[in-house]
């Protein structure tokens, strides 16, 4: 009775919920960087034109658009987080606040300078952290 109950319940489970016998992606890749940096290229808002600039700001906005991913995956941390809901630096560009924040300007730049050298995004997102993040 008990076994029949078992069988009925993993039955009607295994039915219910088909990721149960969706295959687990393979963790020896270095998986992580690709899907979801494909993933974010396709969600990634489009910077304003750096021509409405001057100035750094024009720099900062030419570089955002240069490199939208690299952006991306940088926090900014000027607090815009809290009072625009930005969720990366490129949401600074993609709307006026970056023309007008010294803090996010001055990311942008750095970034893309470290970029032009040919830092990995790893190490530029390491040392904006570094060098801005929570103090
Ligand atoms: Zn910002």
């Amino acid at each position: 009775m008990r076994k029949t109950l078992t069988y009925a319940v993993l039955f009607t489970i295994g039915l219910g919920s088909p990721l149960w016998a969706e295959p687990v992606t393979t963790p020896s890749l270095p998986a992580k960087a690709k899907p979801a940096a494909a993933a974010a290229a396709a969600a990634l808002p489009t910077p304003l034109p750096a021509e409405l600039f001057r100035g750094q700001a024009r720099e900062a906005y030419k570089a955002a658009a240069e490199i939208p991913d690299v952006f991306a995956g940088l926090a900014c941390y000027c607090g815009c987080k809290k009072s625009y809901g930005h969720r990366h630096l490129l949401d600074c560009f993609s709307d006026d606040h970056g023309a007008s924040c010294s803090h996010c300007i001055n990311e942008a730049l750095d970034a893309h300078s470290l970029f032009l050298t040919g830092t990995p995004p790893d190490e530029i997102r390491k040392f904006i952290d570094q060098k801005y993040g929570d103090k």
